[in-house]
């Protein structure tokens, strides 16, 4: 098994590429996903979550209510360590149990935005960073998820700064070009993994 990283700031065409690279045959595991798996209701982590930040987080379906959550930790960062310190043990051990399922000859990929925040990057085989501008992370951001020009930036000043990220890159994606620029990078990514892979025993 080749175990790859993947990651990008907020906005970067972090999710473009893994879904690229699903479609040449990756095991994706995507970190989004486990992190709301982590909260469903009547899990262990959503009652820490009430306990540490108030019931009132919880809404009356017993699901997490995301928007309060994130007014209070998007604006403390106190808040935000204290949530990433409930979330992430729970969420690598979702990830753990994903890869023990793959293929013992799979080439994974750890799609997680904050995989240089959790201190992941050095437990994979390759890691791959999408890197792009501050100034085209905010556009895209206000194009595609309609934010203001201040979310933008309040959400990228949570993340790695660039450089801590681009300083764990063993493959770095510029993917600043044009969207049809990026297949034919992720194909040859693609080509990098696999011979990798075969060089490792598959
Ligand atoms: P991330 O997962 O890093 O937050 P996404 O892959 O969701 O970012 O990309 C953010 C937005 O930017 C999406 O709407 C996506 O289609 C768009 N996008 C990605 N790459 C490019 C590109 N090279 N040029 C223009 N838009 C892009």
């Amino acid at each position: 098994m080749l175990r790859v990283g993947l990651t990008g700031g907020i906005g970067s065409g972090k999710s473009t590429v893994s879904a690229l690279l699903g479609e040449h045959g990756a095991v994706v595991i995507d970190y989004d996903i486990l992190a709301r798996e982590v909260v469903e209701p009547g899990s262990p982590v959503i009652a820490a979550i009430a306990a540490r930040f108030g019931a009132d987080m919880i809404a009356s379906d017993g699901s997490l209510d995301r928007t309060a959550l994130g007014a209070l930790v998007f604006a403390e960062p106190s808040a935000l360590l204290a949530l990433n310190a409930i979330t992430h043990p729970a969420i690598g051990e979702l990830a753990t149990a994903r890869e023990r399922v793959a293929d013992p000859g799979a080439i994974v990929v750890h799609d997680n935005p904050l995989l240089v925040e959790m201190g992941l990057a050095a437990h994979c085989d390759v890691v791959i960073v999408v890197d792009v501008p501050e100034a085209v992370q905010v556009n895209r951001l206000m194009v595609s998820r309609g934010m203001s020009e201040d979310d933008a930036r309040a959400r990228i000043a949570t993340q790695a700064s660039r450089q801590e990220r681009t300083g764990a890159a063993d493959l770095l994606i510029d993917n600043t070009g044009p969207l049809d620029e990026l297949s034919p990078i992720v194909g040859g990514i693609w080509d990098e993994l696999v011979s990798r892979s075969a060089e490792a025993g598959g």
